[in-house]
């Protein structure tokens, strides 16, 4: 006979963990007790050794599918004359762990259930148990419970209630818990807003999809616009409706075998696809999809995700759509809508009917987007299923805010050895997404709990982000430096200390001296940086108008290494009015509203440019990925050459030889795929040499390789490969986006160094 007491931290609470143990326990005839405490939950469990060590063995082997433990301690008590296993209740006053699951799919056992005709949730869209559902979007303060949720207005009926109380029922303590009786309901609103009266709302809603309509559909984290993927014209009328030109939707299927029919599904997307936290996964297309080209122009990948709610199934379920758009429910750029009145008033342009219900979303949550690339699952957007689930992190650290930045902005709040990445906030271009970026702080605090003792800000001062840190009074303020954060934040994922070597590769970012920065190599660590190289400056000429029309990049880069009246005999500028060529040049040559940049993202505009991919675009990115996009599949090593130029401090990376290369190969009609290629394999070459040069003068071996750049597939890959053959320890991102997403993780760990050390 032995008593062991058993603590387990992690997300333990409010996922079915204290009925798992009681089944586990009892199954093994064990005796005892178990209850949540503040640091997650607390077990003892008496019996025969063989017993315990079998109970002890199976405990995080078989935990419920929404736990995330993150340690186990054991050790020995004295055994007592417990008669059986009890699960005991938490008091009001006993402060219980701040980790909250996140919202997830529906599970297998729910799914059974609702289409069982004869179950009492027969059909019922709001299904969910400890194992399912949705929990981060309906928390409005902890500790995780009924009134404190947005289900706290329906009453349960006495059944529902039976099984909430039911120590042994998969159902006991789920928050959201509801049935046909006493829970919510969904209704179909006309375009808008007025109740449709008589007709089954999902039924109703399947029609209208058949017949070429655009449905808002109140989901998990706010509303989708959805519409036949097969259907051409109703993917063009949502494109024009939501003012999206070529920007990719993304698609729900119905089930894998229907992903497969249209996009090349390996084991590890299979098993993406499927996971409880649904992402949106990029995968490869197939041509001559059922799916309609329109849905993603100009892309060999599509992304594609499983339906995660009960509304998502019985959508499927009443109609064999090969897939349906599903696209945050938004105008352009705002933040995605969550209550049915904002829907009808932010989208009554966009969507010819609503399905709504009235068991309101308190947060917004967009869908995850996740990229496989060297074999593993990279975020693009870390957003539902996985927020709040912490980054763990190597130390215990003091609390911090960080903002982030101002595209795909995210904030992050530390608290001992877990950095909070909030959801995607998105662009804060507009005044929707500002109150949302407001919004989030002020409620990620809350739940939380989190009291920062500094504020970690962009050194960019017209961020909508920075200008709100400033405003902060009583907190200490943190500037950080782009291209730094961007470093920090893969250290930080990967557990790293001390010194690396880093390559931040992005579009924009504000630099020390005041420049546009994003092609940087830097020495850093938490504490500062060096910065060891950087791609040649040159003018981003009309600002903002230069990001958006990369033909003027390639000017820029044009005219910076062979002068202005070499340009005016190319192709490239043959559909540009003389006079706009003169505004132009002058405007460089004169600096006006011309800003120099060190930018990889605007490097690789001005190559798809003159490879005559894209002269003006509609989306972020759009360039650089349609540039990725054209590599050819089959294998070759010919590279355009960089140039290493020695300032005095360190390296200027030169691209006098490669866009020479480009012309070279252009009069010689070399297809825009294999100029791509060849540009792609240069810049692995410089960056690899700049490696070896960097570790000769420090005897540093470790790369982290973090930026916006780094989702390019074809470059990651090749980068990571080289690198590694030449013997360097490359850390990448996986958990944490590599873009600006992940920006705040690494603005916190640079304000915990500052705040820890003199
Ligand atoms: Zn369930
Ligand atoms: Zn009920
Ligand atoms: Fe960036």
């Amino acid at each position: 006979m032995v008593r062991k007491a058993i603590a387990v931290c992690g997300i333990v609470q409010g996922v079915g963990f204290r009925p798992y143990i009681h089944r586990l326990a009892v199954e093994r005839q064990l005796v005892g007790r178990v209850c949540n405490t503040a640091a997650g939950v607390s077990i003892e469990v008496q019996g025969p050794s063989a017993a315990v060590d079998d109970f002890l063995a199976r405990l995080p082997a078989e935990a419920p599918p929404l736990a995330r433990i993150t340690e186990i301690s054991v050790h020995d008590v004295p055994c007592n004359c417990d008669q059986d296993f009890q699960i005991l209740t938490t008091h009001r006053d006993t402060p219980v762990s701040t980790l909250i699951a996140p919202d997830v799919a529906v599970c297998e056992e729910c799914l059974h259930e609702m289409f069982d005709p004869g179950n009492r949730r027969y059909c019922y869209p709001f299904i969910n148990c400890t194992n399912c559902g949705p929990r981060f979007t309906i928390v409005r303060d902890i500790p995780y419970d009924r009134p404190f949720t947005t289900m706290a207005v329906f009453r349960m009926c006495p059944a529902c209630r039976a099984e909430y109380e039911d120590p042994r029922d998969r159902r006991f303590h789920a928050q959201p818990n509801a049935c046909w009786a006493c829970g919510p309901r969904v209704e179909l609103w006309d375009g808008e807003g007025k109740h449709i009266a008589g007709a089954d709302p999902v039924g109703e809603t399947i029609l209208r999809l058949q017949q070429g309509a655009v449905a808002a559909i109140k989901g998990l984290g706010g509303f989708h616009l959805a519409c036949d993927a097969a259907n051409v014209d109703a993917v063009r009328t949502l494109r024009e409706r939501k003012r999206r030109v070529e920007k990719p939707f993304a698609v729900m299927a119905p089930d894998l075998d229907a992903v497969e029919q249209f996009c090349v599904v390996d084991a590890t997307a299979r098993q993406l696809l499927r996971s409880v936290q649904r992402p949106i996964v990029l995968l490869p297309r197939r041509d001559n999809a059922a799916i309609a080209h329109e849905v993603a122009p100009f892309n060999r990948y599509l992304g594609a995700f499983l339906p995660y709610t009960p509304l998502h199934y019985l959508l499927f379920a009443g109609a064999p759509f090969a897939g349906l758009v599903m696209t945050s429910g938004n105008l352009s750029e705002e933040p995605i809508c969550i209550a049915n009145h904002e829907a009808v008033r932010r989208l009554r342009q966009l969507a010819d009917v609503f399905l709504v219900h009235n068991r309101d979303i308190l947060l917004r949550c967009d869908d995850s987007v996740v990229r496989l690339s060297g074999a593993r699952p990279r975020q693009l957007r870390r957003s539902r299923g996985f927020v709040p689930v912490p980054v763990f992190l190597r130390d215990e650290v003091p609390p911090v805010l960080a903002v982030g930045g101002e595209l795909k902005n995210t904030i992050c709040l530390t608290k001992g050895r877990h950095a909070f990445l909030s959801q995607h906030i998105g662009d804060l271009e507009n005044a929707e997404s500002y109150s949302f970026f407001k919004e989030a702080v002020e409620h990620l605090r809350r739940i939380l709990e989190i009291e920062p003792a500094a504020i970690a800000y962009d050194l960019h001062p017209n961020y909508f982000s920075t200008r709100w840190a400033l405003e902060q009074v009583g907190l200490r303020q943190i500037g950080v430096q782009h291209h730094h954060a961007h470093i920090a934040s893969c250290m930080a994922e990967n557990h790293l200390g001390g010194r690396v070597i880093g390559f931040a590769l992005d579009g924009t970012g504000y630099g020390t001296d005041g420049h546009i920065w994003g092609g940087e190599v830097l020495l850093a660590d938490y504490g500062g940086f060096e910065r060891a190289a950087h791609l040649a400056y040159v003018p981003l000429p009309g600002g903002e108008a230069a990001i958006r029309e990369p033909w003027r990049m390639a000017v820029s880069y044009l005219v910076h290494h062979f002068g202005c009246d070499f340009v005016r005999d190319l192709p490239l500028v043959a559909n540009v009015a003389e006079k706009t060529l003169n505004v132009l040049f002058r405007m460089m040559e004169q600096g006006i509203n011309s800003p120099l940049t060190s930018s990889c993202g605007r490097l690789f505009d001005a190559v798809a440019a003159l490879a005559g991919l894209r002269r003006e675009v509609n989306y972020e990115a759009q360039a650089a990925i349609e540039l990725e996009m054209a590599i050819p599949s089959y294998y070759d090593e010919s590279a355009y050459p960089f140039d290493l130029l020695d300032d005095g401090e360190g390296w200027i990376i030169d691209t006098r030889a490669v866009f020479e290369g480009i012309l070279r190969d252009l009069s010689r009609e070399v297809t825009a795929g294999d100029i791509s290629r060849r540009f792609h394999n240069g810049l692995v070459e410089v960056l690899c040499a700049i490696a070896v040069r960097l570790r000769e003068r420090s005897a540093l071996e470790r790369v982290c390789l973090s930026g916006g750049t780094f989702q390019n597939a074809y470059l990651f890959e090749r980068v990571c490969h080289r690198l590694r053959d030449a013997g360097f320890q490359v850390f990448t991102h996986g958990e944490v986006p590599a873009g600006d997403g992940g920006l705040s993780l690494g603005q916190a760990l640079v304000a915990v160094q500052r705040l820890t050390s003199p």
